[in-house]
């Protein structure tokens, strides 16, 4: 009988990829939650204080009469459409919102953004990076996968952040809205706080890199090498770097900011406020709120689930996790309490991953395999815990 945490759903086990042991203790919750208990207190307090100082913050800025009041970078997926909301409707803010078109968009995703900016009144921006860019980078990530999404934080650290920040320098924007949500500032907090990181309040100061640091692009790609390394050796780990670093020369040749534009984002003094995880408790709630703005989710995500509904790729790496992998993640939220240990497990059995969905995704991306170039492939013990290898091999089977 598996033994499982009383609030969330971590079982009793052993994570490999974080090396570390899930222990459930004497009062029937894991040693995660068991940790979460001791900090949830400071947690929480920052919240409320970040609260107060929300209104405080947004009324001075709008008797400053800048062009814009806020900048909202809208992915097109639930929470930062949340926060643009609560910016427009709640807060009265005056807007400018921006996606970046990745390629990477389920179907109708421009729609919604188009209908949502349009029912809210908000000046909007679309950019788009040419397929020739993005593909390269999609393609090593989801053919390295098991390294934490390369992806993730080379399309953060070396696209978002520079045209984002450019965008700060042209308008002289005194505020950055993110739609991060409850559970992910919670859990870097958790992670800034093991690091022995010095912690400012996580709901005012979600974008430290954009802040302090000269050099940031060698971050992201130092993590992702230092990963590369881990899981491949020699000759391997060899040509996976030439390639990587290929990749990200490519996109730091087009999007990085020159050293003059860095000592004036450095200059510059902005608020960055998690908006949606400082008013959103509930998923439930959320979704009513979207409802009433007309937000739906995309109409072929590849699982019931609710989450990265503005990133088909990400929609790929969560349809193949394990259910062992789910349940961490989702234990995550639980532990935000933004949804109950019974949603979760609704959403993650709602429905069975949409083979035809992914297949045409990763053949768009140019696979005839889903391979995976790292130590021992999908055999790879660590690999195991978190993709499910049945359903890896179904999809190569259609991809053929
Ligand atoms: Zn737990």
């Amino acid at each position: 009988m598996i033994n499982e945490c009383n609030r969330c759903l971590n079982v009793e086990g052993f994570d490999s990829f974080f090396k570390k042991p899930i222990r459930i203790t004497s009062s029937g919750v894991c040693n995660i939650c068991k940790e979460w208990e001791k900090y949830s207190r400071f947690f929480q307090e920052f919240r409320s204080i970040a609260r107060f100082q929300l209104s405080k913050i947004f009324e001075t800025v709008k008797k400053k009469e800048y062009e814009y009041d806020a900048l909202v970078s809208l992915s097109g997926g639930k929470d930062s459409s949340t926060a643009l909301i609560l910016a427009k409707e709640k807060y009265k803010l005056n807007v400018l919102s921006f996606t970046i078109d990745k390629g990477n968009f389920y179907r109708g995703v421009q729609e919604t953004i188009n209908e949502l900016t349009d029912n809210l009144g908000v000046d909007h921006i679309f950019i788009k990076v040419p397929k020739s860019v993005m593909v390269p980078l999609f393609r090593f990530g989801i053919s390295t996968l098991s390294t934490g999404g390369i992806q993730c934080k080379i399309c953060a650290g070396l696209v978002h952040i520079p045209i984002l920040s450019r965008f700060l320098l042209n308008h002289n924007i005194p505020i950055v809205l993110t739609g991060l949500d409850l559970w992910e500032i919670q859990d870097g907090y958790l992670f800034n706080l093991n690091q022995g990181m010095k912690i400012e309040n996580p709901f005012l100061y979600t974008l430290p890199n954009l802040r302090s640091r000269w050099n940031k692009y060698q971050i992201p790609i130092e993590d992702c090498l230092n990963l590369l390394q881990r899981f491949s050796n020699g000759q391997t780990f060899l040509r996976l770097k030439k390639e990587f670093l290929q990749i990200t020369n490519n996109l730091l040749s087009r999007y990085r900011l020159n050293s003059s534009e860095i000592e004036a984002v450095n200059k510059l003094k902005f608020y960055d406020i998690a908006l949606t995880a400082l008013e959103i408790s509930s998923k439930k709630r959320q979704l009513e709120l979207l409802k009433r703005y007309r937000w739906a989710p995309p109409r072929d995500l590849y699982t019931g689930e609710l989450v990265g509904t503005d990133c088909k790729i990400g929609g790929v790496v969560n349809a193949i996790a394990t259910f062992k992998q789910k349940r961490r993640m989702w234990s995550s939220r639980i532990r935000a309490g933004l949804v109950t240990k019974e949603e979760a497990l609704e959403e993650i059995f709602r429905k069975k991953p949409n083979l035809t969905s992914i297949c045409a995704t990763l053949k768009e991306l140019g696979f005839s395999q889903l391979e995976n170039r790292l130590i021992a492939g999908w055999n790879n013990r660590i690999f195991g815990d978190l993709y499910d290898i049945n359903l890896i091999n179904e999809i190569n089977k259609n991809l053929n």
